[in-house]
């Protein structure tokens, strides 16, 4: 394991046992492994509050987590430095899609046992950005030795994130690689109908079990529809363990983590959580970009790079709603003129004045979001001090109370505390010089702080 693996496999094990935001997940996910040297694991952090959360947080734990994946004691040291986007350290940001469409492959390769794959959802069009990049790896790493390293493989995240394009792409590139593999693809709740047709009509029960269990590769999708169904439970169970015996893969996907399901058998989400457990977390600026563009090549929208900028700005984090959002775009360019960005501006200003009237969101709950994921308090935030680490969640909360919800400018000073306008000013004015810069730290924070009000 190079240090950025390393890295990367102790903050997906750190994610499982420790409680974090998805917002500071996001900031962990930018740190970077930059070399192992005499038992000191030397990580960059790109901005001050990764290093803080990191020291005061989690730095025990993290250390517990590398003894255990190495067998011996490492320290780490923590620096703050922009990271390295050479492709020995991480790769890039994000990868790119290469153009080779994925249909031309499955049509040239007729895969005699592959049931359930959609051929159209493969890795060559899946965006990997740093909220899924783990999980990304984690697939790939199984389409070269599938029942070998991670079995079973369990991610979990919010829908729209690529959980089940992750499942279509391990299956088809399975396919692809070795067409006489047994691979199938199938839903929880494929399972239970199956089941129960199978109970109903009196049908022979091996046929039904053979089904799903003389295969090579499982891919089961919508785990979290099995709480509660108890009989499905237990056959399952018996699946999963025959599968397990048999060296197969399996490998699962879920809207919320195993413990989390409701009524799920104890035995079950101990084998689930028997591999590697991992979250897909949500897109940052930089992915919501490639995606938007990734997307809109494919529809054969052409977008001018101001355009792209300002709806990977704008847009929500449900990757499956940036598509439609350009499906949206595509249906406008084709009933007006030319994209330009005030036509895009104009389609988008409504559905966000909608969204700020509907939700009815208040100073506090601006807030408290913000103390919640700066680990600080109200109290804090609106005291007269000016304490470094309460600067920048100060300034934050003044920049979306005037941004998001139009507060006046005296408004907002009293509501922190009784500050003057012209602080708040002065304010708003520092994190719209910082977004100028470019400051991606800063982008995908208030990106996501927006995304928590929104949703
Ligand atoms: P989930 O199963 O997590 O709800 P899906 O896998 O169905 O989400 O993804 C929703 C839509 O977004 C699909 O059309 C999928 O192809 C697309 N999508 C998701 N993640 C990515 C990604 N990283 N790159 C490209 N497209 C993506
Ligand atoms: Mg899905």
């Amino acid at each position: 394991m190079n240090p950025q693996e390393l890295w990367q496999r102790t903050l997906a094990e750190l994610f499982i046992v420790v409680n974090e935001t998805s917002l500071t997940k996001q900031w962990l996910l930018q740190s970077q492994g930059l070399e192992l040297q005499n038992n000191v694991l030397k990580i960059a952090c790109p901005h001050f509050y990764i290093r803080e959360l990191l020291i005061k947080k989690h730095k025990d734990a993290i250390e517990e987590i590398l003894q255990r994946l190495t067998q011996e004691k490492i320290k780490v040291e923590l620096v703050i430095q922009p990271l390295k986007t050479s492709t020995t350290i991480a790769g890039p940001l994000f990868d790119q899609a290469p153009k080779n469409t994925p249909v031309e492959r499955t049509e040239a390769v007729k895969p005699l046992n592959a049931l359930g794959l959609n051929p159209s959802l493969v890795f060559e069009n899946f965006v990997v950005g740093s909220c899924n990049r783990i999980a990304h790896a984690a697939a790939l790493s199984i389409t070269e030795a599938p029942g070998q390293i991670y079995n079973p493989l369990f991610i979990f995240g919010g829908t729209g994130l690529g959980k089940t394009h992750l499942l279509h792409a391990i299956g088809n590139e399975l396919t692809f690689k070795n067409p006489n593999l047994r691979i199938r693809y199938f839903t929880s709740e494929k399972f239970v109908n199956s089941l129960v047709e199978a109970i109903r009509f009196k049908k022979d029960l091996r046929e039904f079990r053979a089904s799903f269990r003389l295969v090579d590769v499982s891919l089961v999708d919508d785990v979290q529809f099995l709480g509660g169904k108890d009989s499905s439970q237990e056959e399952f169970y018996h699946t999963f363990n025959e599968l397990q015996a048999s060296g197969s893969q399996v490998v699962l996907a879920s809207d919320r983590a195993p413990k989390e399901i409701n009524q799920l058998d104890d035995r079950l989400a101990s084998r689930f959580m028997g591999g590697l457990l991992l979250q897909m977390g949500l897109p940052d600026f930089e992915t919501r970009l490639a995606i938007i563009k990734t997307k809109a090549e494919s529809l054969d929208v052409i977008l001018e790079d101001e355009i792209a900028n300002f709806l990977a700005q704008n847009t929500s984090e449900n990757i499956r709603e940036i598509g439609g959002l350009i499906q949206k775009i595509k249906a406008y360019h084709l009933l007006n003129q030319p994209v330009t960005l005030q036509s895009v501006q104009k389609l988008f200003g409504k559905e966000r004045e909608e969204q700020v009237k509907n939700k009815n969101i208040t100073p506090d709950a601006v807030i408290s979001l913000i103390a919640q994921n700066f680990n600080t308090s109200l109290s804090e935030l609106c005291a007269k001090n000016r304490k470094k680490e309460i600067v920048l969640p100060r300034q934050l909360t003044m920049y979306i109370l005037r941004k998001e919800l139009n507060l006046g400018l005296e408004e907002i000073g009293q509501t922190l505390g009784g500050r003057d306008h012209s602080t708040v000013l002065h304010a708003v004015a520092r994190i719209e010089q910082k977004l100028k810069q470019n400051n991606s730290f800063i982008r995908t924070t208030i990106q996501n702080l927006k995304s928590s009000l929104f949703v």
